[in-house]
C-alpha cells in the first residue's frame, strides 16, 4: 500500500461534511446528507478526481435503533473501533476552544475504485491524551448534545479540518462545504489571506474576502430558514473567541446571531441547491445571492442490488462507471428483469422474516417507505383513512417502513409508534412491517426489494430525496409528491406516479395534505393496483423507464461532472 503522502502530491478539492456515509461499518452518518457525501466521494474516486474529504469520527455513531414493547424508539450507542478500519495519520492541529488548546488528529480511510481511482477521507478526532475529558468527547456523537456541543464540533470540523490539511501538506484548490456545518473554515481562510497592509486588527480593509470566496463552493441542503445552524454571539465569543474581529464576523454571518448559512453564502463564489426546485426555493430564501442548482445523485455501484448488477453486467457492460448506458435498458428481456426483481424481493422478505418474524407474500404488491422519521416526511400519511386503505388494499397490498427519529424529535417518535401500532389494526389482511435500525445496509436490502417506492413529504421541504433514485436504479418506480428530484424525474404513468397537485409554491404556507391523501388513495386504487395485477407488460415497462429515464441521469457521476464544470473549475 502506498504511503498516504502521495495524496499530497497534487492539489485537491477539499470536501467538508459533518457526516459521511461510506459503508454501514463506519456509522458516521444519520441520513440522506451523509449518504450523499459518501456517494459523492465514491464517484469522485471512480472518475479519478483529485479530492480529499474531511468529516468527524463520531466514535459513538448516530445511534442504533430498537423499540420498546409499546413501539417507542430506543437509542443505543453504536460500537465501532476506528482503529480496525482506519489509519491514524501523524500530525495534530490545535484549535482554541473556551480559551484552551484542543488537539485534533485525523484517521484516514482510502476509498478505492475499480477504475484505479483512489482518494483519502479524513475523520477528525479529539479523543487524544492531553485533551481535557470533556474535549475528548467533542467528536463522539453525531448531532448529539446542545448548541454549545454542536459549536465545538463545528470548530473542530471547520477550523481543525482546514489546519490539519495544511499541517499534513495537502494543497487545496477549492473547499467544498457540503451544508453549512463546516462554514467556520472560511474564518481560518480569512486569516490566511489577511492583507499585509499597515493597519490595526479590526480594520475592515485588511480582510480579503474575495480571495476566500474564490476558494469556496457551498451546497445548501435545507429549504427552510429554521433549519439552518445558528449560534448566539455570546456563545460564539465564549467558546470560539475572536478568530476574526467580531464586527467582521457579524458583517459576514449575520447581525443577531451567527448564521452558518449566511457565513458560507458570503464567502463562497459558487452556491447551489440540490435540485432545480430547491435552487429556486433557496433563491427565494436568500435574495441577493446567486443560487445555482445541481441535482443530487446516488452512486450506481453502491445502490444496485446484486440481482440488478448481474443483469446490467450482462446487457449493459460498463454501466457502473458510465451510468448513461442505462438508457439502453430496453436491451434487457422483460422476463429477466422480472426475475432479477423477484430475486431482490425474495432476499428482502427473507431478511424481514429473520429480523421481525413476519412472513410476507411475494405475490402481493409491496410498497416501501423509509427515511429519517421527521414531521415533514409524513410517514404515517397513508394511514389517514384506515377504512379506505383497507378497502383498497385488502389482500392486495403490503407496506414496509423504516427510519430513525432524531433522539430529541418526540413527534418523529410518535409517528413511528403510530405506524408500528397499525400492524395490529390491519392484521393479516394488510401486512405492515416497521424495520428497525434503518441504515445503509437495511436500505440496500429494502429499496430494491419492494415494488413501489413511496414518498409524501410536505412541500417544498424535500430538498432532493435521494432514496427515490436508489429505487429507480433497481427498477422500482416512484410514487411521490412532486418535490425535490421527482419534479425532474417524473413522467406520469411512464417513470412512476405523482401524488397531489403540481409544484407551484416555494414556501410551506400552503398545505395540500387533504389533496395529497385523496390522490394517494385514488391512484393506488385506480392506477397502480390494477396495473400491477392485470398488466404485467405495462408494469415492466414502467420499471424499465425508471431505469432508462431516471437512473441513467440521477446519479453521482453525472452530478460530479456538473460540480467540476460549474463550480470547481471557476
Ligand atoms: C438514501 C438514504 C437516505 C436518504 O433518503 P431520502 O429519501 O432522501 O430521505 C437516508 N438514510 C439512508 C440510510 C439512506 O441510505
Amino acid at each position: 500500500m502506498r504511503d498516504w503522502r502521495h495524496y499530497t502530491e497534487n492539489s485537491r478539492i477539499a470536501y467538508f461534511s459533518m457526516e459521511i456515509g461510506l459503508t454501514t461499518e463506519i456509522p458516521t452518518y444519520s441520513g440522506g446528507l451523509g449518504v450523499l457525501a459518501g456517494d459523492t466521494i465514491k464517484s469522485a474516486a471512480d472518475l479519478k478526481l483529485p479530492l480529499v474529504a474531511v468529516t468527524l469520527i463520531s466514535r459513538k455513531g448516530y445511534f442504533r435503533q430498537t423499540f420498546s414493547e409499546t413501539g417507542w424508539q430506543q437509542e443505543n450507542p453504536v460500537d465501532w473501533r476506528p482503529e480496525d478500519l482506519l489509519e491514524l495519520l501523524p500530525g495534530k492541529a490545535l484549535v482554541n476552544i473556551e480559551n484552551r488548546d484542543v488537539k485534533v488528529q485525523a484517521w484516514m480511510y482510502r476509498v478505492k475504485s475499480p477504475t484505479g481511482g483512489e482518494l483519502p477521507v479524513l475523520f477528525l478526532d479529539t479523543d487524544i491524551p492531553g485533551n481535557l475529558p470533556e474535549d475528548r468527547k467533542i467528536t463522539d456523537q453525531l448531532y448529539g448534545g446542545d448548541k454549545e456541543y454542536r459549536l465545538k464540533q463545528e470548530i473542530v470540523l471547520g477550523i481543525g479540518g482546514a489546519r490539519l490539511l495544511q499541517i499534513l501538506g495537502f494543497q487545496v484548490r477549492k473547499y467544498h462545504l457540503n451544508e453549512g456545518h463546516a462554514s467556520l473554515l472560511t474564518l481560518e481562510l480569512l486569516n490566511h489571506h489577511r492583507l499585509h497592509v499597515e493597519d490595526t486588527w479590526d480594520e475592515r480593509a485588511s480582510w480579503d474576502t474575495r480571495r476566500v470566496q474564490e476558494k469556496c463552493v457551498f451546497t445548501t441542503h435545507t429549504p427552510v430558514e429554521a433549519g439552518h445552524d445558528r449560534f448566539p454571539y455570546e456563545l460564539v465569543e465564549r467558546v470560539m473567541g475572536a478568530v476574526v474581529p467580531i464586527e467582521l464576523l457579524k458583517e459576514l454571518g449575520g447581525r443577531e446571531e451567527l448564521n452558518m448559512t449566511m457565513l458560507a453564502l458570503n464567502l463562497s463564489h459558487f452556491v447551489n441547491g440540490v435540485a432545480k426546485k430547491h435552487g429556486e426555493v433557496s433563491q427565494a430564501l436568500f435574495p441577493g445571492f446567486e443560487i445555482h442548482a445541481i441535482t443530487n445523485g446516488i452512486h450506481p455501484f453502491t445502490w444496485a442490488s446484486p440481482y440488478m448488477m448481474t443483469l446490467y453486467d450482462k446487457y449493459l457492460p460498463g454501466w457502473a462507471n458510465e451510468p448513461e448506458l442505462l438508457v439502453r435498458v430496453d436491451n434487457i428481456p422483460d422476463q429477466e428483469l422480472a426475475d432479477a426483481h423477484a430475486g431482490a424481493k425474495a432476499y428482502l422478505f427473507q431478511y424481514i422474516q429473520e429480523t421481525t418474524g413476519i412472513s410476507l407474500d411475494p405475490g402481493v404488491l409491496t410498497i416501501g417507505f423509509a427515511r429519517r422519521a421527521t414531521a415533514y416526511k409524513r410517514a404515517n400519511m397513508i394511514f389517514s383513512d384506515p377504512q379506505r386503505l383497507l378497502k383498497i388494499g385488502d389482500g392486495r397490498l403490503q407496506l414496509i417502513f423504516g427510519g430513525k427519529a432524531h433522539p430529541h424529535d418526540e413527534h418523529g417518535k410518535q409517528m413511528i409508534q403510530e405506524i408500528r401500532n397499525q400492524t395490529a389494526v390491519f392484521g393479516d389482511r394488510l401486512k405492515i412491517v416497521y424495520l428497525p435500525n434503518y441504515n445503509m445496509d437495511v436500505a440496500s436490502r429494502l429499496i430494491p426489494g419492494v415494488d413501489v417506492w413511496l414518498n409524501n413529504p410536505l412541500r417544498p421541504l424535500e430538498a432532493s430525496g435521494t432514496s427515490g433514485m436508489k429505487a429507480a436504479l433497481n427498477g422500482v418506480p416512484n410514487f411521490s409528491v412532486l418535490d425535490g428530484w421527482w419534479i425532474e424525474g417524473h413522467i406520469e404513468g411512464v417513470t412512476g406516479w405523482s401524488i397531489g397537485p403540481p409544484p407551484t409554491e416555494t414556501t410551506t404556507d400552503v398545505n395540500h395534505t387533504d389533496e395529497d391523501v385523496q390522490d394517494l388513495y385514488k391512484k393506488l386504487e385506480e392506477t397502480i393496483i390494477p396495473l400491477y395485477y392485470h398488466d404485467r407488460p405495462g408494469w415492466l415497462s414502467v420499471m424499465k423507464n425508471a431505469i432508462g429515464k431516471n437512473a441513467y441521469y440521477f446519479n453521482t457521476h453525472v452530478m460530479m461532472r456538473r460540480y467540476v464544470t460549474d463550480a470547481y473549475l471557476h
